[in-house]
């Protein structure tokens, strides 16, 4: 699906702008890795165009959400850190939250479903935080958090429909532009959109030509079907090796579907072998472990089934946190 690409406003954003994305920067920085760029040799030539990869699977945590994490919990009022947050998660957001609580000494509640990973589960746990297991689906989780929130005075850190979280990601595309500048297409997982808002902002803000791709797998796509129907619906949520892209936008969604509808220049959806092999293939050629959601940009490239790929891509690596016997699994190739 290509979307239509004009000129950009980015001032139509008046609730997020590059001066936030600057100010998170600030923040984001005592607290995250800046994590490296690297050519890849290898994928460059498949593509016969420059290709760098940005490890955000090496983050802290495992996954670029801390930065958003960071940017939310230090923008809390006093009465707020007292009385502790709440989140819900499909895994990688709520080990952001437990992980920069615990630094702050703050309480963190994190509502998760039946169908977060054992890992993730185990991670979040270790870390500290309180964990609330509910509903089968993400979705049916969110209700439990929205629940438990209203009982308990608790701040909701929402996973991506925020301006501070959106910004906190945004500080990716910020490092970017210094580490990369002359990078003309950017590939970025694509969920709740949080990640590709503030990427885009960033981006786009310092040059409205550099076109912004979004890539999520093929079950249950919740912002790309919103997009094609111009509103936010629901999918059904089914098991996938991208279990961190998993879930929907909310029915009240305030923030990125707008953004995303703006910025987003093409949308591709990648099946469940092609994430596999994306997989594989960074192992092989880059001994880098990523989980499924984490490589959704490579097995776009891979399958090419990005339309326009550019002279100059970026490929946002998302995360890292796969259980070892998915990993396994993939490696043998029983997905
Ligand atoms: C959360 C997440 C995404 C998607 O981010 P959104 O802001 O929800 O679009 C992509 N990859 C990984 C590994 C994630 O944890």
């Amino acid at each position: 699906m290509i979307l239509a690409s004009e000129i950009i406003d980015v001032k139509s954003f008046p609730e997020l702008t590059q001066q936030d994305i600057s100010s998170a920067s600030q923040v984001v920085t005592p607290f995250a890795i800046r994590t490296p760029i690297f050519n890849s040799t290898a994928l460059s030539r498949v593509l016969n165009s420059q290709v760098i990869l940005k490890a955000e699977n090496l983050q802290t945590t495992g996954s670029f959400k801390v930065r958003g994490a960071i940017n939310k919990l230090m923008n809390l009022g006093p009465r707020e850190r007292e009385r502790g947050v709440i989140t819900v998660s499909s895994g990688n957001h709520g080990r952001a939250v437990a992980h920069i609580a615990g630094e702050l000494g703050i309480r963190a509640v994190v509502c998760l479903s039946e169908a977060v990973p054992r890992g993730k589960v185990e991670a979040i746990e270790d870390l500290g935080a309180e964990v609330v297991r509910r509903g089968k689906t993400y979705d049916e989780s969110v209700e439990e958090a929205y629940r438990i929130q209203s009982e308990g005075g608790l701040t909701m850190v929402h996973p991506f429909d925020d301006p501070l979280i959106i910004a906190g990601q945004g500080t990716i595309g910020l490092e970017l532009l210094e580490d990369f500048p002359q990078v003309d297409t950017v590939i970025i997982p694509l969920s709740g959109g949080g990640l590709l808002s503030g990427i885009a902002l960033a981006l786009k803000t310092a040059n409205p030509n550099i076109r912004v791709i979004g890539v999520s797998m093929d079950r249950g796509p919740a912002m790309v079907r919103s997009l094609e129907a111009g509103q936010v619906v629901e999918v059904v949520e089914e098991p996938t090796l991208a279990d961190a892209l998993a879930g929907g936008i909310g029915p009240n969604n305030q923030f990125t579907f707008r953004i995303v509808q703006e910025l987003l220049d093409e949308a591709v959806l990648v099946s469940e072998d092609q994430i596999a092999q994306a997989m594989v293939y960074m192992l092989e050629h880059h001994h880098l472990v990523l989980e499924g959601g984490g490589a959704v940009g490579i097995a776009a490239l891979l399958s090419k089934k990005v339309r326009r790929v550019g002279d100059q891509i970026a490929v946002i690596l998302s995360g890292g946190n796969v259980d070892l016997p998915v990993l396994e699994g993939v490696i043998n190739g029983h997905t």
